[in-house]
């Protein structure tokens, strides 16, 4: 007679388990899957299949029933991501609703999630920076969190391998401090921008202004078309030109016939074996019926983004790990981190008012970092730097759509471009305060019955000093590229603008004072990888995803040479 026990057992038993099917979980599934372990992708959210689940992707405005804005009553269930200001009708079905996954915030922070398969690759910016070793040695040059178990060196090459395979257009020009990622033909700037570039480029010498470096296809790859500059990205796209999981590694893992997505899956904990001293699974919350599942395997990646994460990993509690899987040395939770933006300036330029551009480019311009970067541009204002996005446009082409007129002049109006309008918006670096931090509150649980989180954390000093100054040259610049009528800006925020929230597992040479290794396993359970936000050590200064497809690809490839020698 057959032991149904066992039997069911092997039915929730696979090589890998990745929990999240975001940016960094797509990656991890494509890496083991292509390895030729048989992967089982949990994912919280509902399945979107690439286009087929892109309902309003080639919406027109007049195809809306609000032109394009989002119903109060959607609206209302998204107060959160709603902050934002970039929901509206067309996309407002990727952000999440805020009971998913309640929070307590006890300062400001606005925590952005889309919680369905593809996570927030549908909806990000596609910027893409290689970090370089000024931002993995900041650690230990001035003191703040704890060294960086690596440097750029070690994740060079996988830079290389992620990029050839996402697809990054961008150009080339040889900065230490930004090095140059493997790229397809550059987007181009329009006239105004190519103007400003050359005033500031001339007056700040060290500055550069150059095409934002984007996940976008300038040209095919991998049977997927190349960008058309629609600009309607946050909908899904059509042709696959911008890097998504949905697009680009999901369906790379699906053709290996090793993958198993499972929706509707929420990872509560993963299961830790006291005798082995491993994990051995997850322990899962359907999240339509309700009901608890467990599914076993060797290795166990966590993508559910850098909170996301860190919350399954405090909720994984056993005899061996009171206070959370892994988190020997109490920093499980803390160092939360995000980047400054929101400040910035903008003005007006005179001239080529007969110029235009074609199409809506997806892309802007990027100023990389120029302060503390060598012994001449040091400053004892602050530490660490900033990076500036921005771009140039034609203000008022829309102007006419909301206003209630007629007549041939109003219609002359319509056809008229405004005033050639530039603006730059800083990003900067923030310090990993061991104060900023998550925690679980046991007392108030959601919907699942899952304690809730409180996130409690600031930008400090540092931050706000550099606030100050990015203001500063960001005004100057655009005064000395000629601009008129320059306004600059600060609209203070608390943390969680940037999305590129970072930290609270990171990772570090001592498993005393961190939670991971330099291959982004836990030191004290090496069978669990964390390759989200969560193992960042420092935040630099520029969008933080790119770097977690190298680290995901690095430790996945790692994880199947260390299990073919049986060590996990
Ligand atoms: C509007 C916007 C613009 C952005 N622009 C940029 C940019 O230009 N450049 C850049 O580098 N970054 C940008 N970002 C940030 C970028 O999207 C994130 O850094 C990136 O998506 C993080 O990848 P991830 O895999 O950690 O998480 P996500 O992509 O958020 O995916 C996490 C996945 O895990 C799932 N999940 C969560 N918890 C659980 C659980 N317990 N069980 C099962 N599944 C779970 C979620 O449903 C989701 O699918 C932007 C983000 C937004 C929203
Ligand atoms: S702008 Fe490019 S990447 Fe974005 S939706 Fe249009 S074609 Fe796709």
């Amino acid at each position: 007679m057959a032991n149904f026990n066992i039997d069911a057992k092997k039915d929730m038993t696979y090589d890998a388990i990745v929990i999240g099917s975001g940016i960094s979980g797509g990656w991890a599934a494509k890496e083991l899957c292509e390895s030729g372990l048989k992967t089982l992708v949990l994912e919280r959210g509902r399945l979107v299949e690439h286009v087929i689940d892109y309902p309003t992707m080639n919406n027109d405005p007049w195809d809306t029933e609000l032109r394009g804005a989002a119903a109060a009553e959607e609206l209302k269930e998204r107060q959160i991501n709603a902050r934002t200001g970039f929901v509206g009708e067309n996309n407002i079905h990727f952000f999440a609703k805020d009971d998913e996954n309640p929070y307590k915030e006890v300062k400001p922070f606005m925590w952005v999630r889309a919680n369905q398969m593809g996570g927030r690759s549908l909806l990000w910016g596609k910027q893409c920076y290689r970090w370089s070793d000024l931002d993995f040695e900041a650690n230990a040059k001035d003191g703040h969190g704890v060294d960086w178990p690596i440097r750029y060196n070690d994740i060079k090459d996988w830079y290389t391998y992620v990029e050839k395979f996402a697809g990054i257009s961008g150009e080339a020009i040889g900065l230490p401090q930004l090095p140059d990622s493997h790229f397809l033909p550059p987007m181009e700037l329009n006239c105004v921008e190519k103007d400003v570039k050359k005033r500031i480029e001339k007056e700040f010498p060290g500055r550069n202004m150059i095409i934002g470096r984007v996940a976008h296809l300038t040209e095919p790859l991998n049977g997927r078309g190349q960008c058309q500059s629609r600009n309607r990205c946050d909908r899904g796209c059509p042709y696959g030109a911008y890097f998504s999981s949905n697009a680009v590694t999901l369906p790379a893992a699906n053709a290996t016939g090793n993958l198993t997505i499972r929706p509707f899956s929420l990872a509560d904990s993963i299961i830790y074996d006291e005798e082995k001293g491993k994990a051995v699974g997850v322990r899962v919350i359907d999240s339509e019926t309700k009901e608890v599942l467990e599914y076993y395997a060797k290795i166990v990646f966590c993508n559910a983004s850098t909170i996301g994460t860190t919350q399954l990993l405090l909720n994984s509690t056993s005899n061996r790990f009171e206070n959370g899987l892994g988190n020997d040395s109490g920093e499980l939770g803390h160092n939360l981190m995000d980047h400054t933006y929101r400040v910035g300036a903008m003005g007006k330029f005179e001239g080529h008012e007969d110029g235009y551009y074609k199409g809506r480019r997806p892309n802007g311009i990027y100023i990389p970092r120029y302060r503390n970067i060598d012994e001449k541009s040091t400053t004892d204002k602050f530490l660490r730097g900033y990076g500036y996005q921005g771009g140039a446009g034609r203000a008022n082409w829309g102007a006419g759509a909301n206003q209630e007129a007629f007549g041939g002049e109003f219609k002359d109006a319509l056809m008229k471009p405004g005033d050639w309008e530039f603006f730059i918006t800083g990003f900067a670096e923030c310090l990993p305060y061991h104060e900023n931090q998550v925690s679980l509150d046991k007392d108030k649980l959601d919907k699942w019955g899952r304690p809730t989180l409180v996130i409690d954390a600031e930008f400090k000093e540092n931050e706000l000093a550099i606030n100050k100054q990015i203001q500063i040259d960001a005004v100057e610049m655009l005064e000395k590229a000629g601009l008129k009528d320059i306004v600059g800006f600060d609209n203070e925020h608390g943390m969680g603008y940037g999305i590129h929230e970072m930290g609270t597992a990171r990772m570090g040479k001592d498993p005393k004072t961190s939670v991971l290794n330099a291959t982004n396993q836990v030191h004290a359970v090496k069978n669990v990888f964390v390759t989200d936000g969560a193992c960042m050590t420092s935040s630099s200064c520029v969008n933080p995803s790119l770097t977690y497809m190298a680290l995901t690809a690095r430790a996945a490839n790692h994880a199947v040479s260390e299990l073919k020698k049986k060590n996990l």
